[in-house]
Parts: structure tokens; C-alpha cells; sequence
């Protein structure tokens, strides 16, 4: 099994994605550049600390958007403090969270953080729903989701599918695409094909395929249709 050290780092010209970490059931955090733009993917626990250190509170102030995968608490598990903190720290510019429709976790964090905080708030929140594969253009880069194959087991023992997508992001004609958290399937293969950067999970620890995760032979097999590909959410 490869061994992660995190941080992972891609840069090309004036796009770059950093990876804080990513790690099964604990925490993912991600850091988009493009130009001079910032933008965050899954802002799981510990994602204040990291962005903080990487670029300081008057950047993180100007975050525009927020783009999440899925509603696992390893991906938006540091949504309520992000969103906490740029009120205690008076960011005015809007921000925009993107989310898979049906994401009740998103929802319920936003719903509760406007409660409590109904008479402090200092900027505007959009949130978005991604319903299908449609490309748009955010800030300065364009964004083209695609749903992917994700389950979770209910109590009863059964497993449904989540609402889950992955997302390529496209500045000045490089590509990098995220699978987030997807199993094997025709989506994460056709996207990941020819991106600059692919950036795939192998989360499933065993050799036979399910319907959460990659095993790391199916990530690897995708990851060399890239130009360059990271590994992620392998279990530690
Ligand atoms: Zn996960
Ligand atoms: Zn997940």
C-alpha cells in the first residue's frame, strides 16, 4: 500500500490544489488556487487550522467558494467552524457553497449556524445544489460536477446510495479532477481521463470491488489515464 504524506502538492503555472490531508473517517481538506483566487473542497476537521497557516485570515476572508463532495462528517466536519469564523473575523465579500442535492448535512449545519447566529452574521451565504452534471463558471474557474457511485450502511444493515459528486475544475485549459469519496465507475474513468492532475480515493482496504470505495488497483488503473495522479483517502 502507498504511503501518503500529507501534504500533497500540484502546481502548474498559476493553478494548484493542496491536499492538507485526506484520511477515511477522520478528515479531508483541500485547497484550490487559481490565479489569484482561493477555494476550498471539503472542509473537513481541521481545515481552519490548515488554511490559516497556508494563507493567512485576510485570504481566507476573500474564499469565495466551497465545494463539497458529500455530506460524510470526514468531508464537512469543519463547515461549521469555517462558517463561524469568518463571522467572528467579519468577512463581507458573499460566499458560495456547492453541494450534491440532498445533502441534508450542509443544509442542517447552515440552518442551525443561521439560528444560532440570526443577529451577527456579516456576509451572505448562497448555497447551491448540483442536481446534475451541468458545467458553470464560479469566480474565475469553470466547474464540471459529475455524480458518482457512493453507499453508506443504514442501522439496519442495508446500504443506500448518498448524494455524491465528483467535480473537474478547469483554469486556462488545465484540468484537475476530484473524485471525492466514489466506487468504481464510468463517471470518475471518463473524467480523470487526460486531467493535468486526478486525484482519486483507494479507501477500500480489501481486493474485492464494492460500492464505496476504490480498491487500490481500480484507483491506480484510472489514475494512469491522467497526466499525473495523486492517491487519497487510503485507509491508514
Ligand atoms: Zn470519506
Ligand atoms: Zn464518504
Amino acid at each position: 500500500m502507498t504511503e501518503q504524506h500529507y501534504p500533497l502538492h500540484w502546481k502548474k503555472k498559476n493553478f494548484s490544489i493542496k491536499i492538507f490531508c485526506s484520511i477515511p473517517n477522520i478528515a479531508t481538506g483541500i485547497l484550490l488556487t487559481a490565479g489569484d483566487s482561493h477555494f476550498v473542497i471539503d472542509p473537513g476537521d481541521g481545515i481552519l487550522r490548515d488554511l490559516n497557516k497556508e494563507i493567512g485570515v485576510k485570504k481566507l476572508l476573500d474564499i469565495s467558494d466551497v465545494f463539497v463532495t458529500h455530506g460524510h462528517h470526514d468531508h464537512v466536519g469543519g463547515v461549521w467552524s469555517l462558517l463561524t469564523y469568518l463571522r467572528v473575523m467579519q468577512k463581507k465579500s458573499p460566499l458560495t457553497i456547492h453541494y450534491p442535492d440532498g445533502c441534508v448535512e450542509i443544509e442542517s449545519i447552515y440552518n442551525a449556524f443561521k439560528k444560532v447566529y440570526s443577529r451577527s452574521i456579516t456576509y451572505k451565504i448562497n448555497l447551491k445544489t448540483i442536481k446534475k452534471t451541468i458545467g458553470f463558471t464560479t469566480n474565475n474557474i469553470t466547474v464540471k460536477p459529475f455524480p458518482v457511485i457512493h453507499k453508506e450502511y443504514l442501522s439496519t444493515g442495508k446500504t443506500r446510495q448518498v448524494p455524491a459528486y465528483g467535480y473537474n475544475f478547469v483554469f486556462n485549459g488545465m484540468t484537475i479532477c476530484y473524485g471525492g469519496d466514489t466506487a468504481y465507475c464510468e463517471e470518475i474513468v471518463v473524467h480523470a481521463r487526460n486531467a493535468d492532475l486526478a486525484i482519486l480515493e483507494a479507501g477500500h482496504d480489501k481486493e474485492t470491488p464494492d460500492d464505496m470505495h476504490m480498491t487500490m488497483k481500480e484507483a491506480v488503473s484510472i489514475g494512469k489515464s491522467a497526466k499525473k495522479y495523486f492517491l487519497v483517502h487510503v485507509p491508514e
